[in-house]
């Protein structure tokens, strides 16, 4: 069976390494289309700091006015379904 969602414990590679391969802002470019430097990596489904979901389905690079936006929503229920909005944008928008 495939594993589809890994949990790591301590640092992790992943999100750097999907920041350097997505190195602009994925909500400011789905949405309004600018071209923002990402500074960060956001975990769509948040998690304990120890147990947190990574996998690149989980990621989305995004700077740091989008990342305050996403951690002031509430319920984080809410800032959970706007992040998983907009990864289902781009990964229509990748074909
Ligand atoms: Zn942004
Ligand atoms: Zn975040």
């Amino acid at each position: 069976m495939m594993t589809f969602f890994k949990q790591t414990r301590g640092d992790n590679k992943q999100p750097a390494e999907y920041l350097k391969h997505n190195p602009l802002c994925e909500p400011c470019r789905i949405e309004n289309g600018i071209q923002e430097s990402a500074i960060e990596v956001h975990h769509i489904t948040p998690a304990k700091a120890k147990m947190k979901i990574e996998h690149i389905l989980n990621y989305l690079s995004v700077c740091r006015v989008c990342h305050f936006r996403f951690h002031s929503m509430r319920p984080v229920s809410a800032m959970i379904h706007r992040g998983m909005e907009i990864k289902y944008k781009l990964l229509q928008n990748a074909n």
